[in-house]
């Protein structure tokens, strides 16, 4: 029976096979993703939630607001189903799902793969809606220029303090379900403060996809960021020779 190699290799590169963290090589292709979306100037969203609050919701009505601005992909993340990935589509929103089978949370190898079905010549901006869970998915860099995270009003406003690699590793909180507020113990005082305590860059907004509260905010959000990238897209390599 074949065992598992716990050789080193050798060359000029020497390389562990068996202390090659899982997360060490998610790094390397977060990397090489980057590295594509920055030469593409193509902005890349990663956004995460616990499940339920409102991210595919939040994402078709952007799409409706932004669709003569930006355009936008969606590539979503769930254990089964291509029910979000469906929803997405009937909002006009070019989407595609990616069914982990079980696994909790998206890797930068999936997302490689995905890529391979996704132009990004007539893409500004993709968004990775993924798997709702505010543990795991805060340790696996996607190649995202940003990280966006929503906290929804139903969800309690103790969430960043009780999960804080998500908060810390975030650059936007979006408190969704903001029509909810009135009718629910919800100090966003409270969930701003002890993000900012964990995260003192973070940004926070208040939003609600139902009533449009915060939707223009967002949107313009994402448009800044996309006009920020694409100013600073890498000139292509030039090949004159002297
Ligand atoms: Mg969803
Ligand atoms: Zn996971």
């Amino acid at each position: 029976m074949a065992e598992k190699s716990t050789r080193t290799a050798r060359g000029t590169i020497i390389c562990d096979n068996t202390t090659m963290a899982l997360l060490k090589a998610n790094d390397y292709v977060a990397e090489a993703i980057r590295r594509e979306m920055d030469r593409r100037g193509v902005l890349l969203i990663n956004l995460t939630s616990s499940p339920g609050s409102g991210k595919t919701t939040l994402l078709q009505e952007t799409g409706k607001r932004l669709k003569d601005v930006l355009r936008i992909k969606v590539l979503v993340g769930d254990l089964e189903t291509e029910r979000d990935a469906e929803r997405l589509r009937e909002a006009g929103i070019q989407a595609w799902q990616i069914v982990t089978g079980g696994i909790c949370h998206l890797e930068g190898q999936m997302i490689m793969q995905a890529l391979e079905n996704i132009s990004l010549d007539d893409t500004d901006v993709l968004i990775i809606e993924n798997v709702g869970n505010l543990v795991c998915p805060a340790s696996f860099d996607l190649g995202e220029d940003y990280r966006v995270t929503l906290l929804a009003s139903t969800e309690g406003d103790d969430k960043p303090k009780k999960y804080p690699r998500m908060f810390f590793t975030s650059d936007l909180m979006l408190i969704s379900k903001s029509d909810l507020l009135p009718h629910l113990p919800f100090s966003v005082d409270r969930a701003i403060q002890d993000a900012r305590d964990i995260n003192p860059d973070i940004e926070c907004m208040t939003v609600s996809a139902l009533t449009g509260e915060g939707m223009d905010a967002w949107c313009r959000w994402l448009v800044d960021r996309f006009e920020q990238k694409r100013r600073s897209k890498k000139p292509e390599e030039s090949y004159d020779v002297e």
